[in-house]
């Protein structure tokens, strides 16, 4: 007998060799209906695999990470099935499940697919489905794994064989369709219900441009038809929220082919909308004791060879600037830490200047290939709302606590509501690969810890996931429309101090090292306006909004009072303007709504005369009459209401 331990504590005897599956059936008839596969001892494995040894076991479902990994990635032999069946002679690269979904790159030698194609792949992926086809695992020698290639004539398989050890090799088959595959999968494809195939790629095998370029198939499936409906849907509204396309309607930014790919222009609107975010949170950190520093956007390569960034970057990145004299070269930056530690360096520091907090919107470059990226969210030059917080080691707490406070004054302000925060921790079996000493980790991961349970963070603490320098603590935002977003980091650093060799003088008169705190709570402008415009559809919260007020005369006629209307709000300190083009006042209002202006102040001879203007919100219509103060007091009103 065997002893199998729940996730709950809870203990029960099986006879050595039970399966998951079986194990699931011992619990209740509803399990086994809803579970995709198992973990044991933290391993995810097939349910019918049999456990020999003492266990703890739990299942996952759909509503697990693990099980939709699980459910995608049998998906995706589903898919290869029904490649193999419509497209004979198809060759496979690789399958597996990705964040939202899955895909299959395969070879189809030499023909060419369309979205169209996509819909008779789909049936038959469905049809298949529907007949309860098990995924049936072999074990096989790697000889044996070699010559089905060899014989079936496929040259990535091989490749990939050619990778393994023997004795770990192992074939899945689902119908009329065998894998190379080391699993884990679902039970059989019945629990398949609902099918999309969402897009058609070329992607490089293994991805080096160098080689042969597969087609990729990108899909995604459901155990039910209504989630597929669901996920149809927010794709939907996510297209319309694509900040790509809301960039471009709003002239926010733009890209030329000339300035070079990946480097964004900010266009007036755009430029006033960063400011604005800049100048709130210099604003939240001037009240929390930072200190605004600027550096150039480039510095000696010795500079990056002392901090690292040069073997971690310098392979793949910008190539050094070379200057006419002679053996000098310099680097665009691809990080400001190193800068700021030279700052923190310009004088001698005493414990009692701890903490110092350096803050810049730092401008740095890293050379993305150009198929990663991808409007403001991948780009080669970005600013980042860059801080150091040099500190004391008893310091790092309290400094976490006020770093977490900023962040989630942040989210609260942008109506971020939903949020989640990941504690990485050390490996704690692999300590050696660790810079910094035992006791400063363990303090520094408590103090973290516990800065963010006093700050009644719902956070995740996971083993492993440290950099090698430090613990840190990561921030994921839900979206308007249920979309994950890490932003936020705050990241412990052992390591710079180090390598600059930082010290402050203690109390004692002895020198020590500080900590460095690195932390960026949007990450970079360019990032946080692509998500803030896809959480918002372009619907900025008044006082970010580029243009707050648009005044709109119904006729030339008003065009002088509709001026005077529009110079008082500015004036006021309002973000107001004009628009008296010769169009219909109809056309003008649709035309602005589109912009997403907050108010619409719309003026004609009723107004004229009485000294008013007619009020129109975004998203709510017909305001009614006000006079021009009454309006200022109103909107004063709800930007004080927003941001506090
Ligand atoms: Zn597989
Ligand atoms: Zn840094």
């Amino acid at each position: 007998m065997i002893t199998i331990t729940f996730p709950d504590g809870k203990q029960r005897q099986y006879e050595a060799g039970t399966t998951g599956y079986q194990i699931a059936e011992s619990i209740s008839p509803r399990l086994v209906s809803e579970v995709l596969a198992v973990s044991v001892n933290d391993k995810t494995m097939d349910l019918q695999i049999p456990i020999r040894e003492n266990a703890t076991v739990k299942f996952y479902k759909w509503e697990d990470e693990q099980g939709k990994q699980v459910f995608w990635h049998s998906s995706s032999h589903l898919m290869a099935e029904a490649l193999e069946i419509l497209y004979p002679g198809v060759k496979f690269g690789i399958g597996p499940a990705i964040e939202n979904g899955f895909y299959y790159d395969v070879d189809l030698g030499g023909r060419a697919l369309v979205e169209a194609d996509l819909a008779a792949i789909e049936q038959k992926m469905l049809e298949m489905a529907r007949s309860k086809q098990p995924f049936v695992r072999r074990e096989v020698s790697k000889e044996q794994a070699m010559k089905t290639y060899l014989d079936k004539g496929d040259p990535y398989k091989c490749e990939l064989i050619g990778d393994l050890e023997d004795g770990t090799i192992s074939f899945y088959t689902n119908g009329s369709f065998t894998d190379l595959c080391r699993g884990p999968h679902v039970p059989d494809t019945s629990v398949i219900k609902a099918i999309k195939l969402t897009s058609i790629a070329g992607a490089y095998w293994r991805g080096d441009e160098k080689r042969q370029m597969l087609t990729r198939i990108y899909g995604i499936t459901f155990p039910k038809k209504s989630m597929l409906d669901e996920y149809v849907a927010m794709m939907e509204e996510a297209k319309k929220r694509d900040h790509r396309k809301l960039g471009k309607d709003l002239e926010l930014f733009t890209f030329s082919a000339r300035v070079g790919q990946g480097l964004p222009l900010w266009l007036p609107r755009g430029a006033a909308l960063r400011e604005r975010l800049e100048n709130f949170l210099k604003g939240v950190q001037k009240a929390y004791g930072y200190q605004q520093v600027i550096t150039p956007h480039i510095g000696q390569k010795e500079l990056y060879v002392t901090s690292g960034h040069y073997a971690k970057y310098g392979a793949d990145s910008f190539k050094p600037i070379k200057t006419p004299q002679e053996g000098e070269e310099f680097l665009l930056k691809p990080m400001n830490c190193p800068h700021h530690c030279e700052i923190y360096k310009s004088k001698p520091r005493s414990y009692k200047d701890m903490p110092v907090r350096l803050a810049e919107f730092g401008t740095v470059y890293r050379y993305e290939q150009s198929g990663e990226l991808h409007g403001l969210t991948r780009v080669r030059g970005f600013t980042q709302d860059d801080a150091h917080i040099f500190c004391r080691p008893d310091q790092i707490k309290e400094e976490f606590c006020k770093v977490i406070d900023i962040v989630l004054y942040i989210f609260k302000t942008l109506s971020f509501n939903e949020f989640t925060a990941q504690v990485s921790l050390r490996d704690p079996k692999d300590r050696n690969k660790y810079i910094g000493s035992d006791e400063n980790w363990e303090k520094a991961e408590a103090a973290i810890i516990e800065a963010a349970a006093e700050k009644g963070l719902k956070t995740v603490v996971v083993q492993g996931e440290a950099a090698f320098y430090g613990p840190k603590l990561d921030f994921m935002v839900r979206d308007a429309i249920g979309r994950k977003w890490q932003l936020g980091t705050i990241q412990v650093d052992y390591n710079l101090p180090e390598r600059f060799e930082l010290e402050y003088i203690g109390a004692d008169d002895k020198r020590y090292r500080p900590v460095m705190i690195h932390r960026a709570p949007f990450g970079s402008m360019e990032r946080f306006v692509a998500v803030l415009l896809e959480h918002t559809g372009g619907k900025f919260p008044l006082w970010l909004a580029p243009e707050q007020v648009v005044v709109l005369p119904v006729s030339e006629k008003f065009n002088d009072f509709a001026k005077k209307v529009c110079d008082f709000l500015n004036n006021s300190e309002l973000r107001a303007s004009l628009d008296d083009r010769n169009e219909t006042i109809g056309k003008r209002i649709r035309e602005n709504e589109l912009k997403r202006i907050p108010y619409l102040l719309v003026v004609g001879e009723k107004e004229e005369m009485a000294g008013t203007v007619s009020v129109r919100k975004q998203g709510e219509g017909d305001k009614g009459s006000m006079t021009k103060e009454e309006f200022v007091a109103f909107i004063n009103n709800e930007v004080k209401h927003l941001t506090n």
